[in-house]
């Protein structure tokens, strides 16, 4: 199996079978089971894909062992590592149009998102492979003339990187990258409802000449594979992005071996905007914040603070241009906002609007499937007002097109509602007073502020939460420290015995 075979394999609508998408040891191989992959627009099936048992996740984590034991990647010069991920990112390009392709008919998310998604995926492998040229360590003042102390990062050895479905190819970049950037070997297993595109990355990693063994993949249901993985006392850290309770379930088991472990566990983002905002912008960055991707995004903005004197213009206006948002397949030029993920997702996001309409909160628009008789997993983009703090739809990721709207009358409440989430992972502050934008920046408990703007993200600038949005940083300068270990080395130039114990005199 090549990148090539898979363009065939979904290069049309409602193709066939694409055989050997298990990468172990260098080979792609069939694996013991094989399951469908379904284009969310229509619910057609797109691809065929082989699934690993958890013996096959063994022999993959066996490979990565193997090869990061024999020095095979850890020891490449810097330089040559870092041209190696210079290639994947000039293959990425090369094969944007096809990837970004993959990626739409897996996922759903429109074609214009994908090729941006490409784009950030090439500068992220851009990133780790300027990053990956290296320091040679630091030099420590021992207080000893005879001692040469340094302290330098070695890989931290064979990762698990664990991926979702919204982002499928995004995510396993800033996992990937890093990680080949440091000098690790890894094991891959993306999202069973989205493989497509990973199997593509991998094809590219081989193409671009990252050496047999150093990178597997594995595909098949988290609750199987992914968890031989954790549990494998061979793999040394766990990089996961997925939802609170499946991180919950990771760290506890990687507990039991004590691996490294990094999570990204998604969040409830508040979007605030005080009164002196540009509004105009203000309400077209909070429509892309939580429409864009159906707001299957782990920072969709769906928790929107609004000041007082403008709630009631900004929510009219929200809904207006909502109601505007063309929703379609996301192949189609003109959609603009695709079908959520599956049949299952699709029932989640339901259930959430019943238990909002169950609080009291009220429906201003949305609240339904695009049509009773659709195919396809789409819903209407969803605005609930006289929301509460204390509401499940408040509080929950509903990861779907629904943004809650609160009210504050103060820069205190604002704040205290912009904290007030378990979550901690993104929040945007809206205000022409750029004092005040700096105070309440400083104050809100989320990895990520946004002011006057809500969503980018930059490959040199960590991503990552606090509180139950997890722990770790992906991207920037700590994004590849995950992957790295410390090591203290200090040479005794000048050997002598000090003698603490008074029976240590020479013989
Ligand atoms: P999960 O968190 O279950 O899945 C994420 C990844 O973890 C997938 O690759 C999954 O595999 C794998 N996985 C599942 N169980 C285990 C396990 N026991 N051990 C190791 N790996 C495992 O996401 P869901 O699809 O269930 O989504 C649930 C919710 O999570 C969403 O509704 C959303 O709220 C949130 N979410 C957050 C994301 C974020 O960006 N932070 C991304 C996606 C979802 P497989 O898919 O094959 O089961």
């Amino acid at each position: 199996m090549s990148p090539a075979d898979l363009q065939l394999a979904v290069g049309t609508d409602g193709v066939p079978t694409v055989a050997g998408t298990l990468y172990i040891d260098g080979s792609w191989r069939r694996g013991s089971s094989s399951r469908p992959v379904l284009n969310p627009a229509d619910a057609t099936e797109i691809s065929q894909v082989d699934e690993a048992s958890a013996e096959e996740a063994g022999l993959a984590v066996a490979a990565a062992r193997a090869a990061f034991d024999d020095g095979r990647w850890s020891s490449v010069p810097a330089a040559e590592r870092s041209a190696v991920l210079g290639r994947v990112a000039d293959l990425l390009q090369a094969n944007r149009s096809r990837i970004a392709r993959i990626e739409t008919l897996d996922t759903g998310k429109t074609l214009r998102e994908s090729e941006i998604d490409v784009d950030d995926v090439t500068a992220v492998f851009r990133y780790y492979a300027a990053l990956a040229l290296g320091e040679p360590g630091r030099l420590v003042d021992a207080g000893n003339p005879a001692v040469v102390s340094r302290v330098v990062h070695e890989p931290v050895g064979v990762c698990a990187l664990i991926g979702p479905w919204n982002y499928p190819l995004l995510q396993m970049s800033w996992k990937i990258a890093p990680a080949l950037a440091a000098g690790c070997t890894a094991v891959l297993k993306p999202s069973e409802v989205t493989p497509l595109t990973t199997v593509v990355l991998v094809g590219l990693l081989e193409d671009a000449g990252v050496p047999a063994g150093v990178v597997n993949l594995v595909l098949g249901a988290g609750a199987g594979v992914g968890a031989a993985l954790v549990e494998s006392e061979q793999v040394d850290l766990v990089s996961f992005t997925g939802g609170l309770s499946t991180g919950r379930t990771i760290m506890r088991s990687a507990a039991d071996t004590v691996k490294k472990v990094a999570l990204e566990l998604g969040g409830k983002n508040p979007n605030i905007v005080f009164a002196d905002a540009v509004l105009d912008a203000a309400v077209d960055t909070a429509l892309t914040a939580v429409f864009l991707h159906a707001g299957q995004v782990c920072s969709a903005g769906t928790r929107l603070l609004l000041e007082e004197p403008i709630a009631d213009e900004f929510v009219a206006e929200l809904v207006r241009r909502a109601e505007l948002i063309r929703i379609g397949p996301g192949l189609e030029p003109e959609s603009e906002m695709p079908p959520l993920v599956s049949a299952e997702h699709l029932a989640k996001v339901e259930e959430y609007v019943r238990v909002g309409l169950a609080e009291g909160a009220r429906l201003l628009t949305g609240g339904s499937r695009l049509s009773d008789d659709q195919k396809g997993y789409f819903y209407r983009p969803t605005v609930f007002t006289d929301c509460r703090r204390d509401m499940r739809i408040v509080q929950e990721e509903t990861f779907g097109p629904i943004v809650t709207v609160e009210r504050f009358s103060t820069e205190d409440e604002a704040v205290m509602l912009g904290n007030d989430t378990r979550y901690g992972l993104a929040g945007g502050v809206w205000t022409a007073d750029r004092g005040r934008a700096q105070r309440v920046a400083s104050r809100l408990r989320h990895g990520t502020v946004w002011i006057n703007d809500f969503g980018p993200y930059l490959p040199q600038a960590e991503w990552g939460g606090f509180k139950l949005s997890g722990t770790g940083r992906e991207l920037g300068p700590s994004g590849l420290a995950e992957y790295q270990e410390a090591k203290h080395m200090y040479e005794n130039t000048e050997p002598a015995a000090q003698h603490w114990f008074s029976g240590g005199q020479p013989g």
